[in-house]
Formats: structure tokens, sequence, C-alpha cells
């Protein structure tokens, strides 16, 4: 049996650790969330942040805008979060519009409210390698395989996913820990031989069970970000009922890196609140 890398009880754990430290603060720490349109996978995600906000005891504010918002109209309402001395971190939720310049969006963020990790100057602050909020699924993922007492330096590790949002940071954040990184996407060849090499693999896809047994080997670690509804249900990238009893440590979907995802965003709110105090 391998072991199974429990983010749902480290998420707990987390919580747990921010009620306390919140409930001797004076002031709230507020999270603005901006979502532009209704889509069903946001809401879900939104709702997630919302609920474990309010078990600790933090503010969350959810900003629903319209799809056909204009640019220019979506970029007033970030500033004003940014200009709200009571707001401490922001996010957008994306996927937004295809017709808004996503960059242009999100780095109307104030770098201090940050709190995922997107505008261009925390971005180069992970490349740097002293990053300011690393991106909170990133974060989620280091902190998972921490508690595990896996430690990635000199290990080889391969991320299967090169998105701004997940792969590339993600990647980022284990180089500035000293693995030896290996980034797939769509056009690597040989997929297959690249993934069996590594001793840890970060898949985050969107390819429901893309990893099967024929893509690991004994004594891996894997953590699978990939979120897939299925008939209902949550799949991840890995095909997880054939592959958990082949290698040393694998995190499930659900409850590995997704609660991990929400229990570090609110830890770099946190954070955010207390550089700003
Ligand atoms: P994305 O922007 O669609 O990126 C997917 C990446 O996977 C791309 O780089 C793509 O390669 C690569 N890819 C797709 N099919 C592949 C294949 N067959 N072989 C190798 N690489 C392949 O998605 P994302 O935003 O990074 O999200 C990825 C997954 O993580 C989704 O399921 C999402 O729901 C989930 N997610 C989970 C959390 C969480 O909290 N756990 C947070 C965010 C996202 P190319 O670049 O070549 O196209």
């Amino acid at each position: 049996m391998s072991q199974i890398l429990d983010g749902k009880a480290l998420r707990d754990e987390i919580l747990d650790d921010l009620k306390n430290q919140i409930s001797k603060l004076d002031q709230k720490p507020e999270l603005v969330i901006i979502q532009v349109g209704d889509l069903a996978e946001s809401n879900t995600y939104i709702e997630q942040k919302i609920k474990f906000g309010e078990k600790i005891g933090a503010i969350v504010t959810h900003k629903k805008l319209p799809l056909d918002i204009a640019e220019s109209e979506l970029i007033r309402e970030i500033q004003l979060a940014n200009d709200d001395e009571n707001v401490n971190g922001i996010i957008i939720q994306l996927p937004i519009p295809q017709s808004l310049n996503k960059e242009k969006i999100i780095d109307s963020i104030s770098p201090q409210k940050d709190v995922d990790g997107q505008t261009a100057i925390s971005i180069k602050s992970l490349v740097v390698g002293s990053p300011t909020f690393i991106p909170a699924t990133t974060k989620g993922v280091i902190t998972l395989l921490d508690a595990n007492k896996i430690d990635p330096s000199g290990k080889h590790v391969v991320v299967v996913g090169r998105s701004t949002l997940v792969g590339k940071p993600t990647a980022l954040a284990l180089l500035n820990r000293d693995a030896t990184v290996t980034i797939a996407h769509k056009k690597t060849q040989n997929l297959q031989a690249i993934t069996k090499s590594a001793d840890i693999i970060v898949v985050a896809t969107g390819k429901p069970k893309l990893i099967t047994k024929d893509y690991v080997s004994e004594n891996q670690i894997i953590i699978d970000i990939g979120i897939t509804v299925v008939d209902g249900k949550l799949v991840g990238d890995v095909d997880f009922e054939n592959v958990k009893d082949l290698v040393a440590a694998i995190s499930p979907v659900p409850g590995g890196a997704g609660p991990m995802t929400v229990a570090s965003l609110f830890q770099n709110l946190l954070e955010a609140y207390q550089k700003q105090s």
C-alpha cells in the first residue's frame, strides 16, 4: 500500500491554525473575489473559498460582474479594492472571457494584495527565487510535500502541464527548492519514459486519468492537481485506482491538492494582512 497524501486533513490543520491567529486580531482580514460571468465551476470554487473564509473568521467579499463588462470597468473595480484599506487580498477568479486582456487585468491588482501570486511582479519574484506570494495551488503542493517530509532537493521532478496558473509556477517553486525539474506538455515526446524516470511527478493537465500505470514506476511520489467533472464525479489526471499500489505516495482527487489550494490562499491572505499592518 502506498502512502496517501491527505490534503483534507492538512487543510483542516491549517484551518485551525488560521482561525486561532485571526481570532486574536482586532480587524479581520478581507479577501475580495472578482468573478466575471457565472461559470458553474467557478461558482463551486468560489463557494469553497467563501466557506473556508467563514470558518476561519476572515471576510470574503464576492463581486460577481456581468459577462459583457468592459475592460475599463473591470479594472476600475480592481482599483476600488486596491484603494480600500480594509481589503487585504484580491483574486480574479479564472477563467475570464477571452475578449478581456487577462494579463492587463491581473496586473491591475496591487502586488501587495496579489494573494494568488499572479501579477507580473509576483511571478518575477518567483523566477528570481524570493517569492512575495506563491500562487495558491503551487504553495499547496509544496506544503503537502513538506508536511509529509518529502524533500524535493536533488530529486528529479516531472511537472506535466505548463500553464501560467499552475504548471509553470509549480515547476519554478520546486526548482527553488533545488529539484531538477522537467516540464512536459502536449508536444512532449515519449511522455511515458519521462514520467517513469521521475522521483516526483506533479500533474496538472485537466486530462482525466492521463497518467496510467504505464507512466509510473515504484518508489515515486505523485501529486495530482487535475480536477475534471466526469459523470458528476471529480476525477484527477491520474488513474488513481490502478496506480496507487504501484508507487510510494500519491495524492487523491478529491482530497489532495484541491483542499490545499484553498488553505494556501488564506495563508497568503493572512500574510498580506500582516505585511500591510
Ligand atoms: P490549462 O491551462 O488547460 O493547462 C493544461 C496544461 O496541460 C497545458 O500546459 C497543456 O499543454 C498540458 N496538457 C494537456 N494535455 C496534455 C497531454 N496529453 N500531455 C501532456 N500535457 C498535456 O489548465 P490549468 O489551469 O493548468 O489546470 C490544469 C488542471 O488542474 C485542471 O484540471 C484544473 O481544473 C486543475 N486545477 C486544480 C486546482 C486545484 O486547486 N487542485 C487549481 C487550478 C487548476 P500545452 O501547454 O502544450 O497545451
